[in-house]
């Protein structure tokens, strides 16, 4: 599912990647991308407005993180602003203090509330919260035998009073039977239209007025698309809603509904529905959702783990000697480390887009130099650490290290050219990269 927006959400930010700074001027494209692939996939549009401009306020406000490049750090921006529009975190289902917690359900016709009804039956049973489905559509035919069907299925009762009673009375009357029986919870189903009608929001709120649901959940068919945001819209300022079912989740392509249910009503999504059968009922988790949308798992693993290990004062310290040519082997091995803390060599560069077609050989190769470079760093002393031109000068001095190290004193003289070389480089790039085009690293 999101296939088609993760694919359109990545297009935008491989123009991100390669630039060196997060500017106004450079993610006005990804912006406009960013826009194009939500609007098409049915986020409404209000929604998407807010959206790019909060995105747009807090990558501009942003430092730029060492070791990350800007079009990374832009994915994890729009996958925490995707998660907060989705709700930060699960919330669950009420639980009143005293039983019975009463659950209505809300929603058009057909877009899976008798299911839902039976799932969220089936998933609190499984919690030892004991139930009772009552079934108040009397309009569409076969529904309340649906809910009995279910009922038996998933081994949970059933109040119903046929086809010719006042649904408002059989809500009545079934909160009364959930209180004789004892039972922990009970869900109302109630009757759906093709469409909004007046009819059935007026019943809808009598049913509520009567009942006093401890959780109104509007059940949302995903496939809805863009039609979800005025299907909460008219719900919600109708009847009050305070929780949301999205179901069909398995079928559908399209993130808009997901997006705009928690927006326009500012109440959570609490459940996926994720197939016909009554178990394919999951609770909703906005950060997987927004994993799943952007498709970047990995990306953002890298962008935490680069959060953590580098510390931002670190490494303004380590840029201004870079710009001075202080740089030496002990703030080399500093980096070094810092790699190594992000993980194996191979693990980091994996994460990073591109670096896919770096061989397993390639990568092997810059491990075992990268723990060379090490040892022969490591029998340096102090003074040669902090003052690299000791040790182009003085050939007794490479010795003496390659010695210590077990290396010939060519490879230390190696070491000492590229690190020379490095230098300057890096001087001339006004930036240090770390980890990028180091020598010793085979690459
Ligand atoms: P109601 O009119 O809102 O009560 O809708 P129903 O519960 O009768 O469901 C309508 C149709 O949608 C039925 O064929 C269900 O099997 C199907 N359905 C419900 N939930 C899901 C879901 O999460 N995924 C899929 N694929 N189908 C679902």
């Amino acid at each position: 599912m999101f296939d088609a927006l993760a694919d359109k959400l990545d297009d935008a930010w491989k123009k991100l990647r390669g630039q060196d700074k997060i500017s106004k001027a450079n993610i006005q494209d990804t912006l406009k991308e960013v826009r194009r692939a939500l609007l098409s996939a049915d986020v409404n549009l209000q929604v998407v407005k807010a959206f790019i401009a909060d995105v747009e306020k807090k990558a501009l406000g942003e430092g730029v993180i060492s070791g990350v490049n800007p079009g990374q750090q832009f994915i994890k921006i729009v996958y925490d602003e995707l998660v907060k529009v989705m709700g930060e975190s699960n919330v669950p289902l009420a639980n009143a203090n005293e039983p019975p917690t009463v659950i209505l359900m809300a929603g058009l016709q057909g877009t899976g509330k008798t299911t839902a009804t039976a799932k969220l039956a089936l998933y609190l049973r499984k919690q030892e919260r004991s139930c009772l489905m009552v079934g108040t559509d009397i309009y569409r035919p076969a529904a309340i035998d649906q809910l009995l069907t279910l009922g038996n299925q998933i081994d949970v009762p059933v109040f119903e009073m046929g086809t010719d009673a006042d649904p408002v009375e059989i809500a009545r009357q079934g909160i009364a039977k959930a209180k004789e029986l004892g039972v922990d919870t009970v869900i109302v189903d109630t009757a759906g239209r093709l469409q909004i009608d007046d009819d059935m929001m007026g019943e809808l709120s009598r049913i509520k007025d009567t009942i006093e649901p401890d959780d109104t959940l509007l059940v949302v068919d995903a496939m809805t698309g863009q039609e979800a945001a005025n299907l909460t819209y008219a719900f919600h300022e109708q009847i009050g809603i305070t929780g949301a079912i999205l179901t069909k989740l398995d079928g559908d392509s399209r993130g808009g509904a997901a997006l705009s249910v928690r927006q326009i009503s500012g109440q959570p999504i609490k459940f996926v529905g994720v197939g016909e059968k009554v178990e394919a009922l999951e609770p909703f988790y906005p950060d997987r959702l927004a994993s799943r949308i952007l498709n970047m798992g990995d990306v953002l693993t890298l962008v935490e783990k680069a959060q953590e290990e580098f510390d931002l004062a670190d490494v303004e310290k380590m840029q201004s000697k870079i710009m001075e040519a202080k740089f030496d082997f002990n703030d080399f091995i500093k980096q070094m480390r810092l790699l190594k803390n992000m993980g194996s060599l191979g693990g980091v560069l994996k994460l990073i887009p591109g670096m896919g077609k770096i061989s397993g050989a390639d990568l092997a190769k810059g491990e075992t130099q990268l723990k060379r470079t090490e040892s022969m760093i490591n029998s340096m002393t102090k003074a040669e650490k902090a003052d690299p031109d000791l040790l182009a000068q003085s050939p007794s001095r490479r010795r003496r290290v390659a010695k210590g190290s077990g290396f010939e004193e060519k490879d230390i003289s190696k070491l000492v050219k590229d690190f020379t070389k490095m230098r300057s480089m890096m001087q001339n790039m006004g930036q240090g990269m770390p980890g990028m085009g180091m020598p010793g690293m085979g690459m």
